[in-house]
Formats: structure tokens, C-alpha cells, sequence
């Protein structure tokens, strides 16, 4: 069971799992001895009886040995890829909480836990999305060079998958179909895609003629108009510095906003759901 408490004075949602049942993550032990004092971070520590190792509430997570509670360094995150901010911004917002970092931190923060939270979401969503996707991809630039950017969504309007690639090519729409394969966990029932000739080539490649094609201009002009999400985010940061770095962030500000996502609620509705999708998170990652 989880519980989340409010840390005060700085305002954070603090996760309290039940870890009561937790086994030895070392040996799988059950003989464990629960030790008085906790880190110096607040988390709870134990000693196996059977492999003599110590270990805390966060020695196996990504987040072991960062100076910062998991749930500061999450929202950090967030703020991050959520927002159109830039370092120093999201620095002073943290500094109002208390919490005092330097630009380089939100930055490496970002580079390094972005893609562990995108990695959770995806697995947190696979077999979710609808039969019916639609594939299109729009430019991005990487670095003073134009790269493209593939997405694919379904007809609810639910992330499949997103891949970049430095040319628009068969291969290039081959690896990105087995990709979102991979990732939804099935075969669709229908694509859609705009005329282009690498995806149609791509699709049948990976697809055969199970999957039915549907080329038109029109039909995917949803997708058309929600590029200005990634673009959007990514014009205020002047640009990325390689592939790798654009990749990362674009893979995780897509899997976050996916998350993030309400459907069929009016704004107040979805005003209440965010904190606990938010507090979702902490409870994914750590
Ligand atoms: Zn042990």
C-alpha cells in the first residue's frame, strides 16, 4: 500500500511505501533486522541476517547515492519537460520550495532520470492502445541539421510510440514499425499515413498484408496540427546539441504528456486528477 504525506516547509508530496514485506534485495532474504536510524535523507535502513549486507528504502533504484529525495529530483523532471522553462527558471522555482540547486543539476537530472521515467510509462501502458494508428513524422533540428521525428498515435489520440532518425528513409520507417510493434505489444488492425513511399514501403515490410494501409492526406491531419506539442516544447531550449540528448528528451516529454493526459474531462475534473497522476511518478520510478 502507498501513502503520501506532505513535507513541510517545502511543500513536497513525500511517498510512504508499506514496506514492511520488503525481502533483502541482495540475497531475497526475509531475515532482516529493521535498523533504528534512518539515512540522513529519511529513509528507512536494514541489516540482512543471512548475507550481513546493510541497504535503505532506495538502494536499488536509479535514484541511490543522489543527495535529493527521489521526490525532489522527480519533479525537477517534470518541471523540466512539462513546462516551456529554462534551467534557471526551474532553478528558482525549486529555490521557493527550499530546495536549492544549481542549472547543472536540473540539466544532468534531466538527461539522466527523463529516460528512466519515459522507459517506466512506456511499460506502465503496453497493450493499452487502440488497433487503429496513425503514423507521420515532422523535423526537428538537431544541432544546425534536420532530423525527422517519427510519431505514431491511435485513433483515440494515445502515444504509440516516437523514434528520431537523421533521414526519412525505408529503413528508417522499418525500424520505427517494428518499434511500435514492440511497444504496443500487438498488431494493429489499420495504419494511416500521409503518401509518403518510404512508410508505405516500411509498413508492408514489417506488416505484409495483414495490416490494412490507409494512404490519405486528410485523415491524418489530427496528428498534423499536435506536432506543435514537440516543437513547441523544445524552441524555447535554442536547439539540441546531439541526437542522443534530442532523443532522450523528446522520448520523455512525449511518454510524460501521454500520462499526463485527461480524456473526456472538463477542466476542473482534470484539475483534481493531475496531483494524483503527479505523486504517480515518484510511486513508478523509485
Ligand atoms: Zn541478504
Amino acid at each position: 500500500m502507498t501513502l503520501y504525506k506532505v513535507c513541510y516547509p517545502c511543500c513536497m508530496v513525500i511517498l510512504q511505501r508499506d514496506v514492511s514485506a520488503m525481502p533483502c534485495i541482495y540475497c531475497n532474504s526475509s531475515q532482516l533486522g529493521d535498523l533504528k536510524e534512518h539515512t540522513s535523507l529519511g529513509y528507512r535502513q536494514w541489516r540482512c541476517y543471512d548475507c550481513k549486507k546493510q541497504f535503505n528504502e532506495r538502494t536499488a533504484t536509479p535514484f541511490n547515492r543522489i543527495s535529493y529525495r527521489t521526490e525532489i529530483v522527480v519533479l525537477v523532471v517534470y518541471h523540466r519537460l512539462r513546462f516551456k522553462l529554462s534551467l534557471d527558471d526551474v532553478v528558482e522555482l525549486m529555490a521557493t520550495r527550499n530546495v536549492f540547486i544549481s542549472h547543472q543539476t536540473v540539466q544532468n537530472w534531466t538527461q539522466w532520470f527523463g529516460p528512466v521515467l519515459g522507459i517506466q510509462l512506456r511499460k506502465f501502458r503496453r497493450n493499452t492502445n487502440g488497433k487503429k494508428w496513425h503514423v507521420d513524422h515532422t523535423e526537428i533540428k538537431v544541432s544546425g541539421r534536420t532530423c525527422y521525428l517519427y510519431r505514431c498515435f491511435d485513433k483515440n489520440g494515445d502515444l504509440v510510440d516516437v523514434m528520431l532518425s537523421d533521414n526519412k528513409s525505408h529503413d528508417a520507417a522499418e525500424s520505427f514499425f517494428y518499434q511500435c510493434h514492440d511497444t504496443a505489444g500487438f498488431e494493429p488492425d489499420m495504419i494511416t499515413t500521409d503518401q509518403e513511399a518510404a512508410l508505405e514501403s516500411g509498413l508492408k515490410e514489417v506488416f505484409g498484408e495483414r495490416v490494412e494501409h490507409r494512404k490519405s492526406k486528410y485523415m491524418n491531419n489530427r496528428l498534423e496540427q499536435d506536432h506543435r506539442a514537440p516543437k513547441s516544447r523544445y524552441r524555447p531550449m535554442k536547439g539540441f546539441g546531439d541526437e542522443f540528448a534530442a532523443m532522450n528528451f523528446l522520448h520523455s516529454f512525449e511518454e510524460l504528456r501521454q500520462h499526463l493526459r485527461a480524456k473526456g474531462c472538463t477542466r476542473s475534473e482534470k484539475r483534481r486528477k493531475s496531483p494524483s497522476k503527479i505523486n504517480d511518478l515518484v510511486s513508478l520510478v523509485a
